[in-house]
């Protein structure tokens, strides 16, 4: 029994390890947990696991009477707090932004094993979170189905031998159109992501393509390999996860419909394969063809900017993402056009000092003044 840590619980990988839990109850349990606001997906999955500790956004005396035997912990610090537990043995880490990186570190200190989804962990901290699991002997499972696929690629070969990665995208809600005529799209267009259904940060980072450079980065920290030898595969149809080529010239491809519980099943069960009965077989006849083409950095300059930020290292990441954070809420909240998003963010990179040796309060701090900056500028940036 495996006893499991989910922070994001009510989120869109959350709510599917709670799927995984659920399909192999003598192989897990959820002894910890924390939501940010969907109290009502907290009261029914309370109402179904005995869990004893609980992170929520602020002390909420009626979820507290509700349930007595729950000790409930608030705020970021709770989530900290939570990861520094002794009952857990995996964290699976499911939160979106920034707040994730803490908790990870505070899981790592604590010797814990990380399944991890959240991608600001590495891309804002890569090089601080791997040195620190390395030190205390901790594992990082990949939850995103690119970085399982590398992951189960890579099983049992010899990494000397490895020649690059091939990180597959679909192109995001957007791909048939040119860079022109992003011009017009709206906010529900970028919601509609072709081949996978997740949440709405995530699949607007899909239609710009810095999901998709976020990924590289996170590559480069999980796998220990440099820019130059990742690289990225437009895939229509999401089958092909990504891929790896080795010196033979032989390349291992991971295949499988996208369903993100396969990825997120694997991260809790590894190195066991478990049945994931819930999940439909591959059917190759009928998906009959698998389309690939080349990125061009004209049509995603923000995946160009992205292996500029890895290749920098120390606080660009935080910048790059700070600034993105912002750019997608004005983008949400109606604000600005689709086409500012990447407008913002490489201004904001352009603009910022660059600290090569940053720790990890220069890297909060980077985080904290390009938000202010663009929360400050961003009508005079468009
Ligand atoms: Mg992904």
């Amino acid at each position: 029994m495996k006893n499991l840590l989910i922070l994001g619980v009510s989120g869109s990988i959350g709510t599917q390890t709670v799927d995984v839990v659920e399909e192999h109850p003598d192989e897990f349990k959820i002894v910890a947990c924390s939501i940010y606001h969907n109290k009502e997906y907290l009261r029914e999955l309370l109402k179904r696991h005995d869990i004893p500790y609980v992170g929520i956004r602020s002390k909420d005396e009626e979820l507290e009477n509700e349930f007595p035997n729950t000790q409930f912990f608030y705020g970021e610090k709770g989530l900290c707090e939570l990861a520094k537990l002794e009952d857990y043995d995996l964290m699976v880490n499911a939160l979106v932004g920034i707040n994730g990186l803490l908790p990870t570190l505070s899981g790592l200190l604590a010797g814990k094993d990380i399944a991890l989804a959240n991608k600001e962990t590495l891309v804002v901290g890569g090089d601080l979170v791997m040195a620190l699991a390395k030190k205390n002997h901790c594992h990082i499972y990949p939850i995103d189905s690119e970085h399982s696929a590398i992951f189960q690629c890579l099983n049992g070969e010899d990494k000397k031998t490895l020649k690059r990665l091939i990180i597959t995208a679909s192109g995001g809600a957007f791909r048939h159109l040119s860079h022109d005529e992003l011009k017009n799209v709206t906010l529900d267009d970028a919601l509609h992501h072709p081949t996978w259904k997740m949440g709405r940060k995530v699949t607007i980072d899909s239609a710009t393509m810095m999901n998709k450079g976020f990924e590289v980065i996170e590559a480069h920290y999980l796998f220990d390999v440099d820019y130059d030898h990742i690289d990225v595969l437009q895939h229509a149809e999401s089958i092909i996860h990504s891929m790896v080529e080795f010196n033979d010239r032989s390349t291992m491809a991971q295949m499988a419909n996208p369903d993100m519980r396969i990825a997120i099943q694997y991260a809790l069960t590894y190195p066991k394969r478990e049945s994931n009965d819930h999940v439909q077989s591959l059917d190759l006849a009928s998906v009959a063809a698998l389309h690939f083409a080349n990125l061009s950095y004209e049509r995603y300059p923000l995946l160009a900017l992205a292996y500029e930020v890895g290749r920098k290292g120390g606080n660009m990441g935080a910048v790059l993402n700070a600034a993105d954070e912002v750019a997608i809420e004005l983008f949400i909240e109606g604000k600005i056009a689709f086409i500012d998003i990447e407008k913002l963010i490489i201004h904001a990179v352009r603009n910022a000092e660059y600290i090569p040796d940053a720790g990890l309060n220069e890297r909060f701090l980077s985080d904290q003044e390009t938000r202010k900056y663009l929360w400050d500028k961003w009508e005079g940036l468009i």
